[in-house]
């Protein structure tokens, strides 16, 4: 199993903050999923919890380690090769870029429902 470890081209970039070489070299490594990677990044929709890292899209979506709930992940990629989630939760972990809750996720989504 792959460990989903980003291209240098990205990882370089990276250091340079939210820039236009880091959306560069997202969307020629990873294509349409790079792109979206960059927009979460970009609207801080990453959000890490006691327990997991959440993306806020559509959906939220868990993001554990080299795995994510959403379907992309599970159907289109077959867990072969990193989603948008995975990639911005990699990136967020690098460059600080996600809030951080004090709380487990799973206890934030029972007292919602
Ligand atoms: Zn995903």
């Amino acid at each position: 199993m792959s460990d989903f470890s980003l291209p240098d081209e990205v990882l370089k970039a990276a250091r340079k903050g939210l820039s236009y070489e880091l959306y560069r070299a997202l969307l020629l490594n990873y294509g349409k999923r790079g792109e979206k990677a960059f927009f979460y990044l970009k609207e801080r929709r990453v959000k890490k919890y006691k327990d997991f890292f959440v993306v806020v899209g559509t959906n939220e979506y868990v993001v554990e380690g080299n795995f994510c709930t959403c379907m992309d992940f599970q159907f289109n990629l077959k867990a072969r090769s990193p989603c948008a989630h995975i990639i911005a939760v990699r990136l967020a972990r690098i460059m600080k870029l996600y809030d951080y809750y004090d709380i487990y996720y799973t206890d934030f989504m029972s007292s919602r429902s």
